[in-house]
């Protein structure tokens, strides 16, 4: 039974709220769970069940919930100055701060950021970024930006358009001009069938490289500005790609004089082990999308780091570059993050990630390999997926119609763990301060939606 409280809410809620990717009419009917409070990995909703969020809210709230030191340095910078802007040569205390400690923690040739209010904004911010660098460079019709498929880099137009989901495609009118889709390196998705069951992973990856040289060279590499992936691909299906894959994509862009933008919104601050994904495959981008993690989910905040070769041109031959938001570097979000960083520095968090808690996850996920309905469990760092599969042998999918990754999801849920389905795909990615024994929590509750799923399935 539904307590009035809920019932009331949730009337409420059908009522008048219009929630970001959801089915309204179906919510019509179910109604939606109702999050209250939360602390360390835990949420609870409105009807007392504690439950495990195993994606870190939406792949952001990386040092947990109910963390007072965030809390205390938005209450004083709000007290101190709540709101200033950023524009027409104005500036207060944490923007720079932010700025400085962004730029120590990037890769040594990331010296300047760009202040946006999310992710999606961050992304836009990168379009216009990558254009106009090379339009200063007076190469104007170098313009295309080549983003992947299933990519997610934002709801904002510009975002949907650098993303790669045909269905947000599909909705809303014609996407951004000059941006093209290629393959991503989704080796047990395609790979695997793409030359026979036997193509390795590794040449695989390289095939993928191959994909993008190909593009380049039908489009014309003068054409091209950019190519735009996440280091590990989130909301895609948490993609990590074969070992080869990044070698070879840095070596194609670097033959054909092409900027490589990270988009780090997910696996930026210590998602895969190191300050940003970037770093952890040895990438040298010129631009990196930032946001989530930033803050830890506590305020909205996001970034373009902005790397020298592009931020010597834009100041040096740009003059004025006539974009912002008025949220840009928000001095209450900016306060929230600079402590965000402290903390995880105080805390060694990335580097446990790494040493500790990423390894302890690859190998207790690693079991969930073994169950009869996962083709394939695969983790990096606090990122983690599991294929569901009807036949294990074969790796063939369940029938579209069973939607056995929502059914898996929505009986996580109904046992206290968050898991996110793409598709038959199930991902997490909870916390950076998950311990050992929550670990293991999740990965027992995972097995049992397993479990759950395969006998519904079965
Ligand atoms: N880029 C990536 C890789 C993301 O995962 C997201 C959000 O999930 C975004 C960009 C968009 O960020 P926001 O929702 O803050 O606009």
């Amino acid at each position: 039974m539904i307590s009035p409280s809920t019932r009331e809410l949730q009337a409420l809620d059908r009522a008048h709220h219009l929630h970001p990717f959801t089915d309204f009419k179906a919510l019509g009917e179910e109604g939606s769970r109702i999050v209250t409070h939360a602390e360390g990995v835990y949420i609870h909703d409105s009807e007392g069940n504690r439950i495990l969020d195993g994606m870190a809210g939406l792949w952001c709230v990386n040092l947990g919930y109910g963390r007072d030191e965030l809390v205390d340095a938005a209450t004083a910078q709000l007290r101190e100055l709540p709101y200033y802007n950023n524009f027409f040569k104005t500036t207060h205390p944490p923007a720079v701060r932010l700025a400085e400690q962004l730029c120590r923690l990037a890769p040594a040739h990331i010296n300047r950021v760009f202040f946006t209010g999310s992710g999606s904004e961050a992304n836009d911010t990168v379009l216009r970024m990558v254009r106009r660098y090379w339009a200063l460079k007076g190469k104007p019709e170098k313009h295309i930006v080549i983003a992947r498929e299933n990519a997610y880099h934002g709801s904002t137009v510009a975002g949907m358009s650098l993303g790669g989901m045909a269905p947000m495609h599909g909705q809303g009118g014609p996407c951004v001009p000059g941006i093209e889709h290629i393959r991503q390196p989704y080796w047990f998705g395609e790979g695997r069938f793409s030359q026979g069951r036997d193509q390795s992973p590794a040449a695989f990856g390289r095939a993928c490289a191959q994909v993008l040289e190909q593009r380049i060279q039908a489009l014309g590499e003068d054409n091209v500005a950019a190519f735009i992936a996440e280091p590990v691909q989130g909301a895609g299906g948490a993609i990590i790609p074969p070992q080869s894959y990044w070698p070879a994509v840095k070596a194609v862009l670097a033959k054909y004089d092409i900027l490589l933008v990270a988009d780090e919104v997910i696996c930026g601050f210590g998602r895969l082990g190191e300050w940003f994904g970037s770093q952890y495959y040895g990438l040298e981008p010129d631009l990196m999308s930032i946001a989530k993690g930033l803050s830890s989910g506590y305020l909205p905040i996001g970034g373009v780091l902005v790397g020298d070769r592009v931020a010597e041109t834009l100041i040096d031959e740009g003059g004025e570059f006539f974009h912002g938001f008025t949220y840009s570097g928000h001095p209450a979000c900016a306060a929230v993050a600079l402590r965000n960083l402290e903390l995880m520095e105080a805390e060694n968090v990335v580097a446990r990630v790494r040493d500790e808690l990423g390894p302890y996850l690859a190998r207790r996920w690693a079991e969930l390999g073994e169950h009869s309905i996962v083709g394939e469990a695969r983790s990096l760092g606090l990122i983690g997926a599991l294929e569901l599969v009807a036949d294990k042998a074969s790796g063939e999918r369940f029938a579209r119609t069973l939607a056995a990754g929502n059914l898996c999801r929505d009986l996580c849920f109904q046992n206290g763990l968050v898991m996110r389905s793409v598709g038959d795909t199930m991902i997490i990615s909870p916390p950076l301060v998950i311990r050992h024994e929550q670990i293991d929590e999740l990965v027992a509750l995972a097995r049992r939606a397993l479990d759950e799923t395969a006998r519904r399935l079965n």
